[in-house]
């Protein structure tokens, strides 16, 4: 009972950790034979094209394309996204190599550099219906892609206002779309292993056929259900 987290580059060890939390093994996936091993896989944030490099020069991208198309749960996060789309745009010149398969074009950077990067109370309806607890979720966005368009197989799981981001990406009124679902994938712009509330990850492992019929063991070998109820111990890391 094992879930797979790339570990090229970026935040992997922080999924391993929250994984580690809730009770369930997070294996480092740097081959290609090591896919074999995991039935689920997580793709971390980082940087998107450091990480294509890398996946490029392991020769990794037709056992990533092969392990999505089989149906076997895939969940990017931030750089894991941009991974995941279709389509890119934002890109270095000459762009990078994706792995695809989610019906969306992804905007890199979307909301600016570095110094843009923000945190955000996000409605997540969707999450909270399956996962309890409360109606919102503390998003840590760095340097982060938002999605500009999905098809019409892709569920929106959570969006921002613009206005309640600096960006000139977009127009005014607009909501930037920063979580999908859409078949086996589930994609987030945000960090969710970066805050201590675990729902985004319980709510993928739900999503994964050997972990799907145990929700309780999740949730009961983690924090239980009093972690609601206690203060949240997540530390703002940008303000
Ligand atoms: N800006 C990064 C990229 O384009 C993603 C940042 C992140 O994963 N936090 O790859």
């Amino acid at each position: 009972m094992a879930v797979g987290v790339l570990a090229l580059q970026g935040s992997f060890n922080e999924h391993i950790a929250v994984l580690k939390r809730l009770g369930v093994k997070g294996i480092e996936i740097r081959k290609a034979e090591q896919l074999q091993s995991v039935s689920s896989l997580i793709i971390p944030g980082g940087e998107s094209t450091t990480m294509a490099k890398l996946a490029e020069f392991h020769n990794l991208f037709p056992a990533l394309r092969e392990f999505v198309k089989m149906g076997k749960p895939v969940w990017g996060t931030c750089a894991g996204l941009i991974f995941l789309a279709d389509k890119a745009v934002g890109q270095k010149t000459g762009g990078q190599e994706l792995i695809g398969g989610l019906n969306c074009t992804v905007h890199r950077n979307f909301f600016g550099s570095q110094i843009q990067s923000f945190e955000t109370e996000l409605a997540i309806p969707e999450v909270a219906a399956k996962e309890g607890g409360p109606p919102t979720f503390r998003a840590v966005f760095i340097r982060a892609p938002a999605i500009l368009e999905v098809g019409p197989d892709v569920q929106i799981l959570a969006d921002v206002p613009a206005s309640s981001v600096i960006t000139e990406s977009a127009e005014s009124g607009q909501k930037v779309i920063v979580a999908v679902k859409q078949g086996n994938m589930l994609a987030t712009a945000f960090h969710p292993e970066l805050t201590a509330d675990t729902r985004w990850h319980s709510y993928f492992l739900k999503m994964v056929p050997e972990f799907g019929g145990t929700s309780s063991m999740i949730t009961t070998t983690g924090e239980g259900s009093s972690f609601y109820e206690r203060p949240r111990i997540d530390l703002p890391v940008f303000q």
